[in-house]
């Protein structure tokens, strides 16, 4: 049980044991005057005296923190010689004392002998290399004297000092055992018998001051059991936690015995590796023991009849002993495993550079979005949409943002943060006022266009107050013959929500005239039934297929399919991503209505979308 309580419960008691020596030890000092044996009882003392030096020095010398393991190994035998040297000094006083019948200080000696030895027995029970060794020391001498004096009274004594020898040891091991429970459930996981992870903390804070000292690596797996909560949930918390002993005894037999391995909490693993004197062998460990892992968890389980199949992410961070403290590494380690979950979980990553920067980046993104639209960041561009006769018949409004900090950041790294921060729905109503005004600006400007589409995100939809906000905005801003140009934009995974709520509310803003058109489509999972419930007018052909359609011909079949499906369903179609000639061509000769892309225009500014479109009116 050698861990920072033990430490420091052995460190604390250096100055109690100094104290109980320096002081008891002048009335030592003084007992010899009186009794004529000043001068060995003076040399005593002064050895009492150094050895607390040497003590005070011990004391100093720790700090559990920064220390590495070996320093600490080094501190804890000087720690040991010192109470030996202490307990000998007790003993020597003992023997000269116990000479003295004549001045009755025998009976001093005697006492002062048990007392030591109670004082042993009490006070450093936490050790065992300490205690044994030091009642041994203590008691032996006494039991010889009793036994030396060779009287009756003498052999009675005996018996009582080695009675009382025993009980000492029998207290202080009990006492030992109480302590090392208490410290096995402070620092193990109660369903596992893993670590748990203050020990593991406090185990990996000692592994990086000894790395840095080597100069050596170190690896972090933290591993993560795939859809273990489906588990816990279908199948009940007992075969969850059946599940949980299985796999932390395949963890057991496959990572070398060298290897800390512990429980975060819930289904989250963590192991600490060896350690490599180069970086690249510790990552190639690091990666080859993840992956043999990843493979042993994915053998089937049979928990109470039940057939388990479950899989793990693993993210990997390195050890270097740079760092400032332990919980960045595990912090890193977790990192790279939601790198995992987001590329489709069962897999393993290892923290790098990069992806350090998008953590960060991320977080600058998620800091500064807070005050974008305060300080009037994000803009609106608009791209024209064609018709057959090269008319320009609609727009989509797109949302930018420059920041003096960031720069332009592309809505596909900022629309996602505010989608997962809440601040989407700020944002959207933002970008639903300014795009109205533009509407209304463009039709009393004599500009006319068919429609008008505003990209909405789930989390937009889905909000209470959606329908009464856009409700609101209209009578503020629009009329009913311009509400009938809006276009909402939503994708595939609205169908992931709840399908009937989205229904009504789709219902409901289409009673004010407004559509509504499946973006990106055919890029999501959602089956053709589900999409089929939706009150739909428009879909929108994404650009991949669009872009794809020179060199896959399976591009070419999706395409032609969708475009008759639509047909069927009667629902209009604009082609995104139209950059060339050729593709132009495809989409118009299989019957495609619209088109939105590059080969026209990208998205503009607002008054440049008003420019571009008088240029083409007056060709
Ligand atoms: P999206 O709705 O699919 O928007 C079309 C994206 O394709 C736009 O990217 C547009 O600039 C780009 N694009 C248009 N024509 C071409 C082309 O010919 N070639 C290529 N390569 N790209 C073309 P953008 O503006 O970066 O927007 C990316 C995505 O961010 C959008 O994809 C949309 O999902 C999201 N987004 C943008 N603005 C908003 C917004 O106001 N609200 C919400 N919720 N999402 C938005
Ligand atoms: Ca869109
Ligand atoms: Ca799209």
């Amino acid at each position: 049980m050698k861990d920072k309580r033990f430490y420091s419960f052995l460190h604390r008691q250096i100055p109690v044991f100094i104290v109980l020596s320096l002081v008891p030890g002048l009335g030592y000092l003084f007992l010899g005057w009186l009794n004529h044996v000043f001068v060995p009882a003076f040399v005593w003392y002064l050895l009492i005296v150094a050895a607390s030096i040497w003590g005070i020095r011990i004391y100093r010398n720790f700090d559990f923190d920064t220390m590495s393991e070996q320093r600490r190994d080094r501190w804890y035998q000087q720690c040991v010689w010192f109470m030996y040297v202490f307990f000998l000094l007790w003993v020597l006083i003992f023997l000269l004392y116990v000479q003295q019948d004549s001045t009755k200080l025998h009976y001093i000696a005697i006492f002062t002998e048990i007392g030591a030895s109670v004082v042993a027995s009490s006070l450093l029970a936490s050790d065992r290399r300490l205690y044994r060794p030091t009642l041994f020391l203590l008691m032996t001498p006494l039991i010889i004297y009793f036994f030396m004096i060779g009287e009756w009274y003498g052999y009675v004594l005996t018996a009582f000092a080695c009675t009382l020898t025993w009980v000492l040891l029998y207290a202080a091991n009990s006492t030992h055992q109480l302590l090392t429970q208490a410290n096995h459930q402070a620092t193990h996981d109660a369903l596992t018998g893993l670590h748990n992870r203050q020990y593991f903390i406090e185990h990996l804070q000692k592994r990086m001051n000894s790395l840095s000292e080597n100069r050596e690596f170190s690896f972090l797996l933290l591993i993560d059991l795939d859809h273990f909560k489906t588990v816990n949930d279908s199948l009940g918390h007992d075969v969850g936690d059946h599940l949980l002993k299985t796999v932390v005894t395949r963890l057991l037999q496959q990572v070398p015995e060298s290897c800390v391995i512990a429980r975060l909490g819930g289904d989250e693993f963590i192991i600490s590796g060896n350690s490599f004197a180069e970086r690249e062998d510790c990552e190639r460990v690091a990666l080859a023991l993840s992956e043999q892992l990843i493979l042993k968890l994915k053998e089937s389980y049979v928990v109470d009849q039940h057939h388990i199949h479950i899989s793990a992410s693993i993210g990997v961070s390195i050890i270097s002993g740079q760092h400032a403290n332990a919980n960045s590494f595990i912090k890193e380690a977790d990192i790279a495993m939601y790198e995992v979950k987001a590329k489709g979980r069962d897999g393993v990553f290892m923290f790098n550079d990069e992806l350090s920067y998008r953590v960060e980046r991320h977080l600058e993104i998620e800091r500064l979005l807070h005050f974008a639209l305060s300080n009037d960041e994000i803009t609106l561009h608009y791209q024209p949409q064609l018709d057959r006769e090269g008319r320009i018949m609609g727009a989509e409004t797109l949302a930018r943002w420059i920041n003096p900090t960031l720069g332009a950041v592309p809505p596909v790294q900022f629309i996602p943060i505010a989608e997962q921060t809440g601040l989407i729905v700020e944002l959207g109503t933002h970008i639903l006022e300014t795009g109205f005004r533009t509407l209304r600006e463009w039709h009393d400007d004599g500009i006319e266009l068919e429609q008008f589409s505003i990209n909405i995100s789930m989390r937009q939809l889905t909000h209470h107050n959606f329908m009464a906000l856009v409700e609101g905005m209209i009578q503020r801003h629009l009329n009913e013959e311009l509400s009938r140009k809006l276009v909402f934009e939503v994708t595939e995974s609205i169908v992931a929500e709840d399908i009937n709520r989205v229904i009504l509310v789709m219902n409901r803003l289409k009673e004010s005239g407004i559509r509504f058109s499946m973006d990106d489509f055919g890029t999501g999972y959602s089956s053709l039934s589900n999409l089929n419930r939706l009150p739909l007018d428009e879909i929108k052909i994404d650009r991949a297929f669009v872009k794809a359609l020179s060199h896959q011909e399976g591009s070419q079949a999706m395409v032609i399919t969708i475009l008759k499906m639509a047909s069927i369903l009667k629902l209009s179609v604009v082609a995104e991503g139209v950059e060339s000639e050729a593709q132009l061509d495809f989409l118009r000769h299989h019957g495609c209505p619209v088109f939105q892309g590059y080969y026209y225009a990208k998205p503009l500014p607002k008054d440049q979308f008003v420019a571009y479109y008088r240029g083409r009116q007056s060709t």
